[in-house]
């Protein structure tokens, strides 16, 4: 009997290793819409290849490495042709690579996902698909629009706006679509709008036909138009002129869109609002912000960078039982000193002895992240504040000052006044950031941001570098009276300032003003 051959684990050598590609629809905007299934696709890619209505912040999904390849506009000049396309996807993934191929909305509604599969499946290169919210879907939630109604919509079309007007052979049959019992659904329907809006007409279909325009749907800055079938081109060509993305809901149903949505009744919906910390912090504000409806524009002011020297503060650390009290007043103290901590192979087991004050809730959070408890938090979150609790509780005993390197001397002043014998340590260095973004450079100039946050005096000043007279344009939120003072000491008077000195109380602050 002859033995069976070994079977290899290895792949035969003339097969080259394959990856993987996702065909991932995104939806229509907000990155909360991605499926869990997207995501995790995008956490894993080498590669991704987008299309241009792919919201960019989609992107930050990815790893930091993955390479990222954008195929261009939609019905103008692409970068990318469509046979690019399927062989960038098939050389990539042959290439060992996994791909992920992010398309606007679901990758079944005008998506070309059809090719791009056939090509994959032509080529052997294995690949999944998978789904996301189409626009007209996510119309009916962002816009307040039934798609189907008991009484006046049994049924939906997706209809392509996109026929080219001399086209004799017109794939649509508007007759058909001018007699269907329901809602009809334009996608890629605007600059063709005169075209499609005139067949329908032809066909017998009511001018009166209610319609709704959905602009960017899900997006900070959707509109939303309602209009009918006979005044639709002209509402479309403006002024203001609408530009793509958008769809248009033909139907008894597009009626309901007047009544406006939750989505554009939240708090701060149509306020643009520009915020300025450091990239790593930017989410804390950003967040918050956008659950109110605001569009967020990110400039930071300043960035955060390791110490120009880690010497001090490792030294710090090695004699870090001599301190009574660790003293932080920033997030950013928190994580630096941590972290070195950690890299230096010591763990916090180093601090057991030692009590922690912090100057507010956020450094407090940061604190708890690295399994650590505050002993002490000042009332009112500010410098004096802080000084003036640890005068009370500290004296005479031995403090480490965990700082950036600049800010204000009051902690350490006050408390040797105090008679506390105090040591500051930086811990990471904060720079002002030499050039803004010429598109927000720009919005502030035009006058388009409603909003600018101000959450430091450091902040303050770089923005006065950074704006000038262009912050003029804006309205100035001030996270505390020290940051006001500095913004009235260079000029510029804040519109309102917080009550509580955290990122919640600036949203708070715009929000009620
Ligand atoms: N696969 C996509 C459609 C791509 S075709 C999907 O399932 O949604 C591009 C067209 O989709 C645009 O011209 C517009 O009509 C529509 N569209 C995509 N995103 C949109 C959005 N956020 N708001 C309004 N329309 C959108």
């Amino acid at each position: 009997m002859t033995p069976e051959p070994e079977q290899s684990s290895n792949p035969p050598l003339d097969r080259p290793c394959v990856g993987k590609v996702f065909l991932v629809g995104a939806g229509p905007g907000d990155p909360g819409l991605l499926t869990l299934r997207g995501h995790d696709c995008l956490r894993r890619a080498d590669v991704v290849i987008y299309d241009y209505l792919v919201n960019p912040r989609f992107l930050e999904f990815a790893a930091a490495k993955a390479e990222r390849y954008c195929v261009g506009q939609h019905g103008r000049s692409r970068h990318w042709t469509q046979t690019e396309i399927n062989s960038r996807m098939v050389e990539f993934a042959q290439a060992g690579k996994t791909v992920v191929r992010l398309k606007g909305g679901d990758t079944a509604v005008f998506a070309r996902s059809a090719e791009e599969s056939a090509e994959l499946a032509r080529q052997g290169i294995p690949f999944e698909v998978v789904p996301g919210i189409t626009a007209a879907l996510a119309v009916g939630s962002y816009a307040g629009i039934s798609l189907t109604h008991r009484e006046s919509a049994s049924a939906v079309a997706f209809v392509t706006g996109q026929e080219d007007a001399d086209k004799s052979d017109s794939s649509l049959d508007f007759a058909a679509l001018a007699s269907f019992p329901g809602t009809l659904v334009f996608y890629m329907g605007v600059t063709t709008a005169r075209h499609w809006s005139d067949e329908l007409l032809r066909a017998g279909k009511p001018a009166d036909t209610p319609v709704a325009i959905v602009r960017r749907c899900s997006l900070p800055d959707q509109r939303v138009l309602s209009c009918t079938l006979g005044t639709l081109a002209d509402t479309l060509s403006g002024p203001p002129r609408i530009r793509p993305p958008a769809i248009c809901v033909v139907g008894v149903v597009a009626q309901e869109a007047t009544c406006g949505s939750w989505f554009s009744r939240r708090p701060l919906f149509g306020q643009r609002i520009l915020v300025t910390r450091p990239d790593e912090q930017v989410d804390g504000l950003r967040r918050p912000l956008e659950e109110l409806g605001a569009e967020v524009l990110v400039q930071p002011a300043i960035e955060i960078g390791p110490p120009r020297d880690w010497g001090p503060l490792d030294d710090a650390l090695r004699r870090i039982a001599d301190f009574q009290w660790l003293v932080f007043s920033s997030v950013n103290g928190v994580r630096s000193f941590c972290d070195r901590l950690l890299s230096l192979d010591m763990d916090t087991r180093a601090l057991g002895h030692a009590r922690l004050a912090v100057i507010g809730p956020g450094t407090a959070d940061e604190l708890r992240r690295y399994s650590l408890r505050p002993d002490l938090m000042p009332d009112e979150y500010r410098a004096e504040a802080l000084a003036a609790e640890l005068a009370a509780k500290a004296g005479g005993q031995s403090l480490l000052l965990i700082r950036a390197s600049r800010g204000r001397e009051v902690l350490a002043e006050t408390l040797r006044a105090a008679g506390s014998r105090v040591e500051q340590v930086v811990a990471y260095e904060s720079r002002d950031v030499a050039q803004a973004a010429p598109e927000v450079a720009q919005a502030l100039a035009d006058g388009l941001i409603h909003w600018t946050t101000v959450t430091s005096s450091a902040i303050a000043r770089s923005l006065v570098n950074l704006f000038g007279e262009a912050l003029r344009n804006t309205q100035l939120a001030s996270i505390s009276p020290i940051t006001s003072a500095t913004l009235r000491e260079l000029g510029y008077a804040p519109a309102v300032e917080a009550s509580t000195y955290t990122m919640a109380g600036v949203v708070d602050a715009i929000n009620l003003a």
